[in-house]
């Protein structure tokens, strides 16, 4: 008989770090929540304030983004502006930074937005 091994979106078991911090699998300082994003804090952060936003519904990588992608990136940077305007950074400004693949930096293989501020020039990973 031939195994096969089916994988569905409401697979409760993912390998994806993010994916799992998203499904709650995995703890995270979680700093906003829609029904289309997740932001939560850096673990390791590289400015005063640094955090991730991510769609929930996974994607690898901007190298792998489609159509069907662009509303929930979209309301990614529309989470930066409300992360930003409820932190008290709408006026002084902030950086919102995304890596993409090896030689861009990315590590997490989710696409996330580092939103970074506090501090001129905070680098956002
Ligand atoms: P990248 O280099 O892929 O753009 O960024 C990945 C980011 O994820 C890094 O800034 C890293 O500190 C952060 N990170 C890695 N593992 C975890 C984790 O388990 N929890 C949280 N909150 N952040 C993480
Ligand atoms: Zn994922």
């Amino acid at each position: 008989m031939d195994a096969v091994l089916y994988r569905f979106p409401e697979d409760p078991v993912t390998d994806c770090l993010f994916c799992r911090i998203v499904a709650r699998q995995n703890p995270a300082d979680i700093e906003y929540e829609d029904d289309a994003v997740l932001a939560f804090k850096d673990i390791y952060p590289k400015a005063p304030v640094h955090i991730l936003i991510v769609p929930k519904r996974h994607l690898a990588s901007i190298g792998e983004m489609t159509e069907a992608d662009v509303d929930a990136v979209g309301r990614c940077l529309l989470a930066a502006r409300r992360i930003g305007e409820a932190k008290g950074f709408g006026e002084r400004g902030y950086r919102v930074n995304i890596n993409t693949g090896p030689e861009g930096g990315q590590v997490v293989y989710h696409v996330h937005f580092h939103f970074t501020a506090g501090k001129r020039g905070s680098a956002g990973g």
